[in-house]
C-alpha cells in the first residue's frame, strides 16, 4: 500500500466520470486563432476580449518597462517592490473606474481573497450570488463570516435575506459578479446597489469580464447598467480584456488604505512584474483612445448570437461576449467539444465543479480579433454539429 494510493483512486474516479482535468499546449496565437497539436483552430475560449495582449502598443509598453526595471519586481509592494508603473496603473484604474483610489494584487483570485477576508469576519454576514466565481466563494468561506447564497440574479430573495438577517450582524457584505463568467448574463446591479444603500450593507462587484468591455467607455457593468460607482467596491482583473495579469480593487480611499494594511494576499507576496503593470496601463489608454476594438467585439457578438438564434438556439444570456451553449451532461459536452476540435474550433467543455452538476456546457467567447469569416465558419460547424444533437434545449 502506497501512502498516496487514496489520491490515485480519487483521480481514477474523476477519470471514470469524465471529470479529469488536463490542458492542451497552445503552440502559437494569431488574431482569433490558436495552433494546437499542429492545427490552426478558431479560438472560441479566450478572455482576451479586445485582443490587447497582442496590441503593438501594449506589447511595447511591457518591453520598455521590463528592460528598464527588470522581469520581476524583486520585492513585495510595501518593501521595495513598488515601481512607477504600479503607481501609474493604480491612478489610471481609479480614474477609469471613477473611484477615489485603487490597489493592485498579483491576480484577481488574490484580490478577491484579500478584499473579502480583510473586510468581514466572525460576527459579520457575507451573502453572494449562487453562481459566483470560485475565487469569491473561497474568499467568503475563508473569511469565517457567516456565508449565505441567494439564487442567481434574484434581487428579491436577496432583499428578503437582508431584511430577515440584517440586525443580527455587525457588518453585511454583498458579493456578486457584474457580468457572470460562465453564463454571460448580468447581475441586477441597480436593484442590488439600491438594496445595499438602503440596508447599509457593503457591495463588492467582481467585474472581471465587464471591465474594458461594457458601457459607453468600457468601464464595466456598472457603467453599462447606469449605476453610480460611489461607495461600491469594484474588483477587476488585468488578465482578461486588459491583456495582462493582475487583480485590483477600485473604491473609496479608506477601503484601499485599509486593504494596504490588512490584506494578506496584498502584503505577503511579490509585486506584479513592472512590465505587466505597464502593459495594463497602456491597455487602459488603448481602450479609451481606440474604441474600434470594442466596436469590433460588439459586431462579432451580434454576428455570433444572431447566427446561433437563426439556427434555432434559444440563448439564455444577454448579448455579451460570453455565449454559453448549454448541453447538460458531461459526456455529451465532452463529445461535442471533441467534435468541434476535429472541425477546427477550440471550445473546451466546461464541467462541474466549475459549473453546477447537470449544467455542463460549451462556453463560447468572442474577441475583437475574430474576423467575420472566422465566425461564419464557426457558425457553419455549430449548425451542423449541434442541430440534431440538442436542438431546442436551452
Ligand atoms: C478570472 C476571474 C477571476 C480571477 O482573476 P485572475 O486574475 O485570473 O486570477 C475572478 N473572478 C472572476 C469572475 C473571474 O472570471
Amino acid at each position: 500500500m502506497n501512502q498516496f494510493d487514496a489520491l490515485q483512486e480519487e483521480l481514477s474516479r474523476l477519470r471514470a466520470q469524465g471529470l479529469e482535468r488536463s490542458w492542451q499546449q497552445v503552440e502559437a496565437v494569431e488574431g482569433g486563432r490558436i495552433r494546437v497539436k499542429g492545427r490552426w483552430l478558431i479560438h472560441l475560449a479566450s478572455n482576451n476580449y479586445l485582443g490587447l495582449s497582442l496590441h503593438p502598443r501594449v506589447v511595447a509598453a511591457a518591453q520598455e518597462a521590463t528592460v528598464r526595471f527588470g522581469t520581476g519586481a524583486g520585492s513585495a509592494r510595501l518593501i521595495g517592490g513598488t515601481f512607477a508603473p504600479h503607481e501609474r496603473l493604480e491612478e489610471a484604474l481609479a480614474s477609469f473606474k471613477q473611484a477615489e483610489a485603487a490597489l493592485l494584487f498579483p491576480t484577481g483570485y488574490m484580490a478577491n481573497l484579500g478584499i473579502v477576508t480583510s473586510l468581514v469576519g466572525p460576527g459579520d454576514l457575507v451573502i453572494g450570488d449562487h453562481l459566483n466565481h470560485a475565487s469569491l466563494v473561497d474568499a467568503c468561506r475563508l473569511s469565517r463570516a457567516t456565508f449565505r447564497v441567494y439564487p442567481h440574479r434574484d434581487a428579491d430573495r436577496l432583499k428578503e435575506a437582508l431584511d430577515h438577517r440584517r440586525g443580527r450582524y455587525r457588518r453585511v457584505l454583498i458579493v456578486t459578479e457584474g457580468l457572470f463568467s460562465m453564463d454571460g448574463d448580468l447581475a441586477p446591479l441597480p436593484e442590488i446597489a439600491a438594496l445595499a444603500r438602503r440596508t447599509g450593507a457593503w457591495l463588492l462587484v467582481d467585474d472581471a469580464h465587464g471591465t474594458g468591455v461594457l458601457g459607453a467607455h468600457g468601464r464595466g457593468s456598472l457603467e453599462y447598467l447606469g449605476v453610480s460607482p460611489e461607495g461600491i467596491l469594484q474588483m477587476g482583473t488585468l488578465s482578461k480584456a486588459l491583456g495582462s495579469v493582475g487583480g485590483f480593487l477600485a473604491g473609496p480611499r479608506v477601503i484601499v488604505d485599509y486593504l494596504k494594511n490588512k490584506a494578506r494576499s496584498f502584503i505577503y507576496t511579490t509585486a506584479l512584474p513592472p512590465g505587466c503593470a505597464a502593459a495594463a496601463c497602456e491597455a487602459l489608454r488603448v481602450i479609451q483612445e481606440e474604441p474600434v476594438w470594442r466596436q469590433r467585439l460588439e459586431e462579432n457578438v451580434r454576428q455570433w448570437t444572431d447566427g446561433l438564434k437563426k439556427a434555432g438556439w434559444q440563448l439564455v444570456s444577454d448579448s455579451s461576449q460570453i455565449v454559453p451553449i448549454h448541453v447538460g451532461e458531461v459526456e455529451e459536452t465532452m463529445r461535442l467539444s471533441l467534435a468541434l476540435f476535429e472541425a477546427g474550433i477550440y471550445a473546451p467543455g466546461i464541467r462541474p465543479p466549475t459549473v453546477p452538476a447537470g449544467s455542463a456546457r460549451i462556453r463560447t467567447s468572442l474577441t475583437a480579433l475574430h474576423t467575420p469569416a472566422d465566425l461564419q465558419e464557426a457558425l457553419f460547424v455549430f449548425e451542423k454539429l449541434f442541430s440534431h444533437a440538442i436542438m431546442g434545449t436551452p
